[in-house]
């Protein structure tokens, strides 16, 4: 269940939503569906060789926003 934070493209409203596989998020504001996710974590590693965050345990779910782990 992952909460990443969103910026509506269209009044610029930022807001955090909890995001679902598939599920479309709307700006709460103005119920825009143009929204542009932020990245808030470090950038992953460019490349596939570096090793990963030390935040992000194979062993437990992903991380957060951003976790090298999630698509
Ligand atoms: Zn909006």
């Amino acid at each position: 269940m992952p909460l990443y934070e969103y910026t509506c493209s269209k009044c610029s409203h930022e807001f955090e939503a909890l995001v679902f596989n598939g599920e479309r998020v709307e700006c709460p504001q103005c119920k825009a569906e143009r929204v542009e996710r932020r990245l808030s974590l470090p950038a992953r590693p460019k490349t596939e060789s570096s090793p990963l965050p030390l935040a992000c345990d194979p062993k437990a779910p992903p991380c957060g926003p951003g976790c090298c782990r999630l698509p």
